[in-house]
């Protein structure tokens, strides 16, 4: 039997559960679902959420963002107040920033009930298998077949995203856009529970960085990002986050009485947002769209804020016949500049980062001053300047 839905939501992270909250609030018939038996597990994540603030601050043209990064307190498990960037030969540069580090199994499970509660239907271990064009349905669940069909479907799947396959090629993430990750929870550190730590250099992670977020009580999640086409050779990535973990001189001393807890592994996607993020009846939210910050691979507070958009401009659409192009236009007013600009930090860092000793250079030259900015999805100007100008003499003579 084909069950008929205004709105089907295709995975219940945080930007399909905001998502189906938001069309199940208006009245309209909602389906969300995902391939996981338990929302949120296993996590795949830092779980740093920058407080409402430091949002408004990342996302300056944003009105929905600072709403949307709200965490309610239960699921905090630690705050910090600054980030040190360190570079390969320890240099280090600090500057404030505030964020809550959330315990995101529970938060996941928090704002897909909210979805719940707002009337829409949640199937867990439900797998789309294929959407046709007409937004027909083919689900895999344990047990049995439940295929759907929608007015509209949104992609929320993340960055290997079904529903973008079954829009097009050009719908879907390059390869070498996709950043392998790999993260330990570890146990009984010696970690300052007040900053977050991010290390760069070719031979920590080359094409990304590593990260240590401390979750209170001196458990830290220690991970790193990387680009292997950036890679110098086939170094698997455990090797990398394990020479990280008990051979980096600044790190392996506060790790030495540490255990791991749980070891977790996904991609993410950096290459920036989707050319296109919508069709006459579907339209791409969160990772599923590329809406991370390609700079630093955060993509919780872009999940939150795109996944309102998308349920107002599916709303919109169902009730008023708005085109879904608007749900693209919305979310590029409120943060398409920050996360283009992530895009040419990265693409600047890709030009340094692979040599450990021009990374080094580099970042004692720019100091804080400079590399702070860079951090929050801002060129500073000089920077700018410069780039700009690369780019449109290069442009010349192509
Ligand atoms: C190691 C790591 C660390 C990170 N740390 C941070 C951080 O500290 N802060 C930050 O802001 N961001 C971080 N990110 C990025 C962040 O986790 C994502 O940007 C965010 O989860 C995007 O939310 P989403 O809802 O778009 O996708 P997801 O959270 O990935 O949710 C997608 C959901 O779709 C489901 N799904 C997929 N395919 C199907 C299918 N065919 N059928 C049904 N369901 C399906 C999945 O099971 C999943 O539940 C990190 C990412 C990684 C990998």
């Amino acid at each position: 039997m084909v069950r008929s839905f205004d709105v089907a939501v295709v995975g219940a992270g945080p930007a399909g559960s905001t998502a189906a909250r938001v069309v199940a609030e208006k009245g309209f018939k909602t389906l969300v679902f995902d391939r996981r038996s338990t929302i949120g597990i296993p996590i795949q994540c830092g779980e740093l959420i920058p407080i409402p603030s430091e949002a408004a601050n990342l996302f300056p043209r944003s009105k929905i963002m600072p709403n949307a990064v709200h965490v309610p307190k239960k699921f905090i498990t630690n705050k910090t107040t600054s980030i040190r960037l360190v570079s390969p030969n320890g240099a280090a540069f600090e500057f404030p920033f505030e964020a809550n580090i959330v315990d995101r199994g529970a938060f996941d499970q928090y704002l897909a009930h909210r979805a719940e509660d707002a009337g829409a239907e949640l199937l867990l271990s439900t797998k789309l298998v294929h959407r046709s064009n007409m937004n027909e349905l083919f689900l895999k669940s344990r047990n049995s077949k439940s295929d759907a069909s929608a007015k509209v479907v949104i992609g929320a799947d993340g960055a290997h995203s079904e529903v973008a396959q079954s829009l097009g090629n050009h719908y879907t993430h390059r390869e070498h856009d996709l950043s392998p990750s790999l993260q330990f929870v570890m146990e009984n550190t010696d970690i300052d529970p007040s900053v977050v730590e991010m290390y760069f250099g070719g031979s920590i992670a080359p094409g990304g960085y590593s990260w240590i977020i401390p979750k209170g009580d001196g458990n830290v999640n220690v991970g790193f990002g990387m680009r292997r086409v950036l890679a110098k050779d086939e170094t698997p990535l455990r090797t990398y986050l394990e020479r990280f973990v008990y051979r980096n001189p600044h790190v392996a001393p506060m790790l030495k009485n540490a255990r791991i807890l749980s070891r977790i592994g996904a991609i993410i996607p950096v290459g920036g947002p989707l050319q296109r993020t919508w069709s006459s009846n579907v339209v791409l939210v969160g990772d599923a769209a590329g809406h991370v910050m390609a700079s630093n691979g955060g993509g919780i507070p872009t999940a939150l804020c795109g996944g309102t958009i998308a349920g107002d401009s599916v709303s919109d659409h169902i009730v008023a016949g708005t085109p879904l192009s608007q749900y693209e236009k919305t979310w590029k007013d409120e943060f398409g500049l920050e996360l283009d600009t992530a895009l040419r930090v990265l693409r600047i860092a890709d030009m340094v980062m692979p040599s450990d000793s021009v990374t080094d250079i580099c970042m004692r030259l720019a100091g804080v001053r400079f590399l702070e900015p860079l951090i929050r999805c801002r060129l500073p100007p000089l920077v700018d300047f410069a780039s700009k100008t690369l780019v449109k003499v290069i442009t010349q003579f192509m």
